[in-house]
């Protein structure tokens, strides 16, 4: 998957025609040259285009309409050189549906001491162009990034690739297919949600097609194209004896090899960018998709298991925005606690669909018994995942908003070997510790189904709460039980009153 090399984010560099042409040659020259070394450092995951200096309301709309229709732009920066007196924004900002960030940035680093002059005063005035800039986009309440820095300056550069990758995932939401085969697991309420307003608000769309859709595709697989899927978990996976060629299970290995390569097909032919399934309708299927949705996951498709399509949506957008980046995303379910004093933690797993991105060596291929959903022994992978910082991510819809819920976490390994467990896991410590984390996640309504990622940090996806304009909650090291309650009551008032 590489959803960024065909994206561009523009830069575009706000000013007047007062200045004279003098001025707005350097202006030109300058916002070139920053745009050109920025790209020449590589460390930005998607290309920045320059754009012509806007010096009035037409051309500052013509810029933001054209980004708008503009398929590949995923964003704009924006940098007030000189002042660009900000009435002249208000037009374009309007009609602008691309996120912003706001690079408040000067082109010297230094002030020159010994030779600055009226002139260099004149043409460097982005520490008060860029509050005229603020001063609107605030003023007609929208959301963007702003960077402070110099543009050499690396920490910046990250800030702004951070929120690229938000911006990437964002434009690949826009207009995202996903496919529940069967629906919700029955009676569950946090998996549940406004698929209108969910459609709405990120520009997705959920569908969801009864399994026997997808069992006819299954069916129709010939029997080489299994081979071929057969041929590759022997080369990636340590496969168990028992699904060795001659091995006594081979039959069910062959089976999930025409699971996945239905599922796939499916996904493909209907342009999908991931999926749910469950365990209570599997209707003409032998087993419940263990392997094949692992695989699926690390191929890039977004899931999650019992018709959770939030989770599904927002895994997808997680291994979009980690793309290139060392580690994985994974779907993930708190499934049970150590708690013993001091040294607390959880054990996260699910009934079998853990991402193989995240796996800490090369996994085990294994078949064992499901102790729910009555159906064959299905095929999974099992494996350790490597300890360090990591996050589990949560969307759940409240009613009148959509929550983006984060723990930040300490992932650990294992003081002991889990010869019985059946399952991918990973151990961690939440932040700021056990009680407090779990706590806040229970008052803030978090699901028990999460993204969980080894690579993005609580900053990517605030910037992507911030461009879709939903509610972002942290629970960090920082935080405390009371301070997250407290931020919960005071948004639940800001979102009965912001209705923008
Ligand atoms: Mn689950």
């Amino acid at each position: 998957m590489n959803t960024f090399q065909k994206l561009e984010i523009w830069f575009v560099t706000g000013s007047q025609d007062l200045y004279g042409e003098e001025t707005l040659k350097k202006v030109a020259e300058h916002s070139q040259h920053i745009v050109t070394a920025i790209n020449e450092t590589k460390a930005l995951p998607i290309t920045i285009v320059y754009k012509p200096t806007v010096k009035s309301p037409e051309e500052i709309y013509a810029v933001c309409r054209d980004a708008n229709s503009t398929a590949n732009c995923a964003g704009i920066i924006s940098w007030m050189h000189t002042f660009s007196p900000a009435k002249m924004w208000i037009n374009g900002l309007k009609a602008l549906q691309k996120p912003m960030l706001h690079l408040h940035t000067q082109f010297n680093r230094d002030i020159p001491w010994s030779s600055i002059d009226m002139d260099f005063m004149n043409l460097n005035q982005s520490a008060h162009g860029d509050r005229e800039f603020g001063f609107i986009m605030s003023r007609m309440r929208i959301n963007r990034k702003v960077v402070v820095g110099h543009w050499q300056d690396e920490e910046v550069l990250e800030r702004i690739n951070v929120w690229m990758r938000a911006a990437g995932a964002w434009h690949d939401m826009q207009g995202a297919k996903f496919v529940r085969f069967g629906d919700n697991m029955r009676y569950v309420a946090v998996t549940d949600g406004d698929k209108v307003e969910a459609e709405m608000k990120f520009g997705f769309s959920v569908n969801t097609h009864g399994i026997g859709d997808l069992v006819a595709v299954i069916n129709a697989i010939d029997d080489a194209t299994i081979a071929a899927y057969v041929k590759e978990y022997e080369a990636e996976y340590n496969l168990v004896p028992a699904l060795l060629e001659g091995g006594a299970q081979r039959q069910s290995l062959i089976e999930t090899a025409r699971i996945e390569a239905g599922m796939t097909k499916f996904l493909e032919d209907g342009n999908y960018k991931g999926f749910t399934d469950t365990f209570e309708d599997l209707h003409g299927m032998a087993q419940l998709p263990g392997l094949p949705s692992q695989r699926l996951m690390a191929k890039g498709y977004g899931f999650a298991g019992e018709g959770d399509w939030k989770t599904a949506a927002l895994v997808r957008a997680m291994k979009v925005m980690g793309q290139g980046l060392a580690g994985g995303n994974s779907f993930m379910e708190d499934y049970t606690y150590h708690f013993q004093p001091n040294n607390s933690k959880v054990l996260g797993s699910h009934m079998l669909e853990i991402c193989s991105s995240i796996a800490k060596d090369k996994p085990s291929c294994e078949i064992h018994p499901l102790g729910i959903g009555g159906k064959a022994d299905p095929v999974r992978l099992v494996f350790n995942v490597a300890a360090g910082a990591a996050l589990n991510a949560s969307l759940i819809d409240m009613g009148n908003r959509f929550r983006l819920l984060i723990n930040e976490v300490i992932a650990v390994e294992a003081e002991e070997a889990l010869p019985k467990l059946p399952v991918a896991r990973v151990l961690w410590q939440p932040l700021p510790d056990m009680k407090q984390a779990c706590a806040s996640w229970i008052y803030a309504g978090g699901a028990h189904h999460t993204g969980y990622s080894q690579n993005l940090t609580a900053e990517h996806l605030q910037d992507f709460a911030d461009i879709a304009g939903i509610e972002f909650i942290n629970i960090n090291a920082t935080s405390t039980t009371q301070s997250i309650r407290n931020e919960l009551r005071w948004n639940e008032v800001y979102y009965q009153l912001n209705k923008s």
